[in-house]
C-alpha cells in the first residue's frame, strides 16, 4: 500500500498513489479492502467519480482511433440508458451515436471504452464487490425535482453511493462511514491557468464537508492542489498558487484577453484569424505598447459544425489597448467576440 495519512478533526484522510498502488478492481489496494470492510460490516460507503455516465471515450487499441462527434470536435462519450443499454452521446450538441462494435477506420475488433464514469464503477461495484444496493447520482439520475426527491428517499437505504461533484456537498442527515475520491487529478490536464484553483476548490469541498475515513485516490499525489487539499492548509496552496502566477503572469499579476472567432469554413477561419493577428501586431508596434499575443485553437477547436480560433493577449495592463483595437480595427463588425475578463484561457 502506498498512501501518507493527514489526520485532522473528525476525519482521517488517506492520499492514495495511483501510480504505485492499483489493484485489480480498478481501485487502490486500499480503498479495495475498505469498501469490502464496509460491505461486510453493513456500513455506508460513497464513492465521488469524476465524470458521469458509464465511459468518456473509446478508442481503437490496433490503430488509435477515437471516434469523434461529426459536427464537435470532441470524443463522444457512453452512457447507460435506464435499461442498462449502451450508447453514445456527445456532450456538447447531445447527439446521440450507437456504439462501435468494430474501429469505423480499419476494422478492428480491438476498439475499447475508457475513462470511468459514475456507471462504470456502479458496474465494478456489482461486479467484483458483489454490491446489490448501490444508488448513482448524477446530472442524468438527478435532473429533475421529481428524480432528486426519489434519491433522497434511497440514500438511507444503500450500501453504497456513487455519485459525481453533485454530491461535493452530502445530502442532509447523510453521513457515510467511508468516502473514496476517484481520479482526484481529473481536472488538473485542462491547459488553463485556474485548473489547479479549480482542482484545491473541488477537492477541499468534499474533504471538508465529509467525517470518517476519506481516501483520496491520485495519479499527481504529490500536486499542491491535491495535497493542500488534504492537509487543509489553504496558506500553503495560495502561496504556491500565487509564485506560479507570477512566474506565468497570470492574473491577478497581468491582465488577460480572449478574442474569439467563429466559422464553419476552416479556411477561411484560419485567414480572418491570422488576418487580425497581423493587424493587432502591427498596432501594438505603432502604439509603442508591448501587449504579449499569441493565437491558439481552443480546446475544444469545432463547436456545432463551427471551427473556433482564440487570440490571447497578456499584459500588465491591456484595457486602453483594447478599446483602440477595437474601435480601429472594427472587431465587432467582424464578428470577432472578445472576452475582456475571461474565466479561464480554453
Ligand atoms: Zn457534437
Ligand atoms: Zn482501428
Amino acid at each position: 500500500m502506498n498512501y501518507e495519512r493527514f489526520d485532522r478533526e473528525d476525519k482521517k484522510i488517506f492520499l492514495v498513489d495511483m501510480r504505485q498502488d492499483k489493484s485489480a478492481s480498478g481501485f487502490s489496494s486500499l480503498a479495495d479492502a475498505g469498501i469490502r470492510k464496509m460491505l461486510n460490516e453493513k456500513k455506508k460507503v460513497l464513492i465521488i467519480a469524476s465524470k458521469k455516465g458509464f465511459a468518456s471515450w473509446m478508442l481503437c487499441d490496433d490503430c488509435g482511433f477515437i471516434p469523434k462527434c461529426d459536427h464537435c470536435d470532441i470524443p463522444i462519450a457512453f452512457h447507460n440508458d435506464p435499461q442498462k443499454q449502451l450508447y453514445g452521446i456527445c456532450h456538447i450538441c447531445k447527439k446521440h451515436y450507437q456504439p462501435f462494435p468494430t474501429c469505423p477506420k480499419c476494422s478492428g475488433f480491438n476498439i475499447k471504452l475508457y475513462g470511468t464514469g459514475a456507471q462504470k464503477v456502479e458496474t465494478l461495484l456489482e461486479k467484483e464487490f458483489g454490491a446489490k444496493n448501490i444508488v448513482t447520482v448524477d446530472s442524468e439520475s438527478a435532473n429533475s425535482q421529481a428524480k432528486v426527491k426519489k434519491l433522497q428517499l434511497a440514500l438511507p437505504d444503500a450500501d453504497i453511493v456513487v455519485g459525481t461533484s453533485l454530491l461535493a456537498t452530502p445530502p442532509a442527515d447523510w453521513k457515510p462511514d467511508m468516502v473514496v475520491v476517484m481520479n482526484a487529478d481529473a481536472g488538473l490536464h485542462i491547459p488553463d491557468y485556474k485548473s489547479h484553483e479549480k482542482v484545491f476548490t473541488g477537492l477541499s469541498t468534499i474533504v471538508n464537508n465529509y467525517s470518517n475515513n476519506i481516501i483520496v485516490q491520485s495519479y499527481k499525489s504529490d500536486h499542491p492542489s491535491i495535497r493542500c487539499a488534504c492537509s487543509g492548509n489553504m496558506d500553503e496552496f495560495t502561496k504556491t498558487e500565487k509564485a506560479f502566477r507570477k512566474d506565468h503572469g497570470y492574473p491577478p499579476y497581468a491582465q488577460l484577453a480572449v478574442i474569439l472567432y467563429k466559422n464553419e469554413i476552416e479556411q477561411k477561419m484560419f485567414t480572418t484569424v491570422n488576418k487580425l493577428y497581423q493587424e493587432l501586431l502591427f498596432l501594438n508596434e505603432k502604439n509603442g505598447s508591448s501587449i504579449e499575443m499569441y493565437a491558439t485553437p481552443p480546446l475544444v477547436y469545432k463547436m456545432y459544425d463551427k471551427y473556433r480560433y482564440n487570440i490571447v493577449l497578456k499584459w500588465e495592463n491591456i484595457r486602453p489597448f483594447l478599446d483602440d483595437a477595437f474601435e480601429k480595427l472594427n472587431m465587432f463588425g467582424r464578428w470577432f467576440k472578445i472576452d475582456r475578463m475571461p474565466e479561464s484561457l480554453v
